[in-house]
């Protein structure tokens, strides 16, 4: 999407748009919060300050599950059923496989056609590209501004690969694990640290010859879900099924979440969780602003370069040569 006609435009009218609901403005902050241009930052930072106070009131779910699970038709029926109950969906699709500007493929109309000609929701991929930090961090940004778009539900979606569940799960209030019913072992494929971060597993496919394998499926992850220490929150983690295909099984799931919310509320664990993840944001930050002001520093770099080569034949150690570097760095500082 371009931005060239929407220089004139500040960003108290992007925010005037955007509490307004006007979901082109929102579709193009975001673009601007995607953006690597300088002038693009400055303006999507002021948007998301001015968004803050209007944020914070949706319910942020997390949805992983690997390939063919049936994530988009899962997604579909669930954000079907919350939009018929005049609640506001948006999609955030996070895509490992795409790079900005490249398009993608989670982000896809096609996966989920219904929900994305519906007016009551919006899907947003967003490309992982290579900075999984920068990638979180900017997904955090745009669950603000679709929260001051007044977006009831905000689903962050992603391929359960990889880092990115750890990421999700660090930005959300419920996560939801996608399995299905496999030959045998029903962890298969999933790795434990994404089973110790889900607050709910829901066993897709469960229609027609599946059923009894999800059936068994569904007792055999009941048993194995004993196996892990409990959490820290009084929420204990269930096991549901579904038939995504079908809409069945959605509504029991919304309503665990809606349990959740309700308890987590009362308890004080759903602010408390917010404001640590706000935390972890914050460092986070401190750490990839540090990283990118080494790495766009030439002196830095090329100090960078030589320390690689003698780490990698082991003539220093990683942690001095760290040292080291920092310290010429602010050196560097000190003579400006
Ligand atoms: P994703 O890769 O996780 O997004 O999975 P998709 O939603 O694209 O689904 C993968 C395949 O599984 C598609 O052919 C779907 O039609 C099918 N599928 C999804 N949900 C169900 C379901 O509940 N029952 C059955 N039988 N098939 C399903």
């Amino acid at each position: 999407m371009g931005l060239k006609n929407y220089n004139l435009y500040s960003a108290q009218n992007y925010v005037d748009d955007i509490l307004s609901v006007n979901v082109s403005s929102l579709s193009k902050a975001i673009t601007l919060i995607e953006s690597t241009s300088e002038k693009h930052q400055k303006i999507a930072q002021e948007i998301i300050q001015l968004c803050l106070p209007h944020s914070g009131n949706s319910i942020r779910i997390g949805i992983t599950g690997v390939p063919g699970v049936g994530k988009s038709t899962f997604i579909e029926a669930f954000g079907k059923f919350l939009t018929a109950s005049k609640l506001r969906v948006a999609v955030l699709s996070i895509d490992p496989s795409s790079k900005i500007g490249k398009g993608s493929i989670l982000g896809d109309k096609t996966r989920m056609p219904d929900l994305s000609t519906d007016p009551n929701a919006f899907i947003r991929p967003t490309p992982s590209g290579d900075s999984l930090g920068g990638v979180s961090s900017k997904t955090r940004e745009t669950i603000l501004i679709c929260e001051a778009a007044r977006f009831d539900v905000i689903i962050i979606e992603t391929v359960g690969v990889g880092q990115n569940e750890i990421a999700v799960h660090a930005m959300v209030d419920f996560f939801l694990l996608l399995s299905l019913a496999g030959a045998g072992d029903e962890l298969q494929g999933i790795k434990k640290g994404i089973i110790e971060m889900a607050d709910a597993f829901v066993i897709n496919k469960d229609d027609g010859d599946n059923k009894i394998r999800v059936q068994i499926a569904k007792a055999d992850l009941e048993r194995a879900l004993h196996l892990f220490p409990e959490k820290d929150t009084d929420f204990y983690p269930k096991v549901f099924t579904c038939s995504a295909i079908n809409n069945k099984g959605i509504k029991e799931i919304w309503d665990e979440i809606k349990l959740f919310e309700t308890n987590s509320k009362s308890s004080g664990t759903w602010d408390k969780k917010r404001a640590a993840q706000n935390e972890v944001w914050f460092t986070e930050s401190i750490k990839n602003n540090l990283l990118l002001l080494l790495q766009n520093n030439k002196a830095i770099q090329l100090a960078f370069n030589s320390y690689k080569t003698k780490i990698q034949s082991n003539l220093i150690s990683p942690i001095i040569a760290a040292n080291e570097l920092i310290e010429q760095f602010l050196q560097q500082l000190k003579k400006q």
